[in-house]
């Protein structure tokens, strides 16, 4: 057995970012920067008002209230024509430009209108409710460095700066097939053996969460050529294939036989030392990774979690491969026996009023028993031993939600 930080190491050497590309707007959200993003023109564009109100001179507004001739309305997006003179005011809607001459504004709930004119009953001081150009954003401003994860914050911000595309690194398209003879994927009666295939769906929605394209490679059976077909016919539309079942000691486990033959001998078979999540099998093919995991249900996930996530995730350029680990309060025991393995609980994990998350098991801790990793939203950490005991601390992976 090896440890889980060597097998770690081994897939993120074969795991190099792809190469980054101007990706459209809509297209980028969860993807993560390439170079800095720097301001070509100042946001705001121009001087406007944060209030409906009157455009006025603040010095014409001392000792109000005072009356000011109405010189006219502005409503955003139009653009004033003539410099405000003394005396006057110019009705004002959120987001019109400010007139030249005037240097504050005064809310409509401070004002009202008698004819052409209007009475201000409150003075104003210089910049009341005005928004300077590049209050916000000034040009030339670095406003993201390289390696920021877009959230829609940003594609906001891309946006109001004019940009449509943004030079990312793409969102990894990954191949997702089952392999197992037993694996059927109909609603119907099951015949005997047959087992619904539910790695797929689960890894399929984990790639989209890990804002990846998750790419549906369906149902292979157990035969070296079936698998060699399915990898071979996924490489060109893929940046990397999850592969699970076969990699295991059976008889019929024929993944990693598969990977070792087309990764010209770059194939790692790996028994590393964890539970659930054991055989591991990783190999580049065409320069693109190609992961084995384990078939148990559950085994496929917290492979997917350990190995799977991080290194498309250094694919796709993130600095941050890993999940949030915390110290969390065990609100029961977690026992284990001793096995020179680490141990993935799943557990539901609640934050307590004492700011720390406390941990519960989720169910069967049977590697194939799913519901228990449905139900849980973390994986507690349980060091070879005997456990952990009610009221001691854990060290968690948060999965969410919570
Ligand atoms: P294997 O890793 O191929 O030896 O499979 C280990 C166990 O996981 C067996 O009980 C398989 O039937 C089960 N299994 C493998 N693949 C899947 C799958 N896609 N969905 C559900 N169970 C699976
Ligand atoms: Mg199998």
């Amino acid at each position: 057995m090896i440890p889980l930080a060597a097998a770690r190491t081994v897939v993120l050497e074969g795991c190099p970012p792809l190469s980054a590309r101007p990706i459209a707007l809509d297209e980028a959200l969860g993807c993560v920067t390439a170079e800095p993003v720097v301001a070509s023109e100042p946001v705001p564009a121009f001087a406007n008002t944060a209030m409906d109100g009157y455009a006025v001179r603040a010095a014409d507004t001392v000792g109000a209230p005072v009356r000011l001739a109405v010189a006219g309305t502005l409503a955003a997006g139009t653009a004033p024509d003539t410099e405000l003179g003394p005396g006057q005011a110019v009705r004002i809607m959120t987001g019109a430009p400010i007139p030249p001459g005037c240097d504050a504004v005064v809310m409509v709930e401070r004002t009202r209108t008698e004819g052409a004119e209007v009475v201000i009953e409150e003075a104003a001081s210089p910049g009341d409710h005005l928004r300077q150009a590049g209050e916000d954003i000034a040009a030339g401003q670095e406003v993201f460095p390289a390696r920021t994860v877009l959230g829609p914050g940003h594609l906001g911000v891309l946006a109001s700066l004019g940009r449509g595309a943004v030079v990312a690194f793409p969102r990894a398209r990954v191949g997702v097939l089952s392999t197992g003879d037993e694996l059927v994927d109909a609603a119907g009666a099951l015949l005997p053996g047959q087992v619904r295939d539910s790695n797929r769906h689960t890894l399929l929605a984990l790639l989209a969460r890990s804002d990846c394209q998750p790419v549906d490679l369906g149902i292979v059976p157990d035969s070296e050529a079936a698998i060699t077909a399915a990898i071979q016919d996924a490489l060109p539309i893929c940046d990397a294939v999850l592969a699970s079942g076969g990699v295991s000691m059976g008889d019929f486990d024929y993944v990693k036989v598969v990977l070792d033959r087309l990764s010209a001998g770059s194939m790692r078979w790996m028994q590393v030392a964890i539970r659930p999540a054991k055989p591991f099998a990783f190999g580049i093919i065409e320069g693109r990774p190609v992961f084995g995991l384990p078939g148990n249900p559950v085994s496929s996930m917290v492979s997917f979690e350990l190995f799977a996530r991080p290194g498309l995730r250094a694919m796709t350029g993130h600095d941050e491969l890993d999940r949030v680990h915390v110290e969390a309060v065990a609100d029961e025991d977690l026992r284990r026996r001793p096995d020179g393995k680490l141990h993935f609980f799943r557990v539901v994990a609640t934050p307590g009023k004492d700011g720390r998350f406390h941990v519960r098991s989720s169910g069967g801790q049977g590697s194939h028993q799913l519901s228990a990793m449905a139900l849980g939203n973390a994986l507690a950490l349980i060091p070879d031993g005997e456990g952990v005991g009610a009221g001691e601390t854990v060290t968690t992976m948060l999965l969410g939600p919570f």
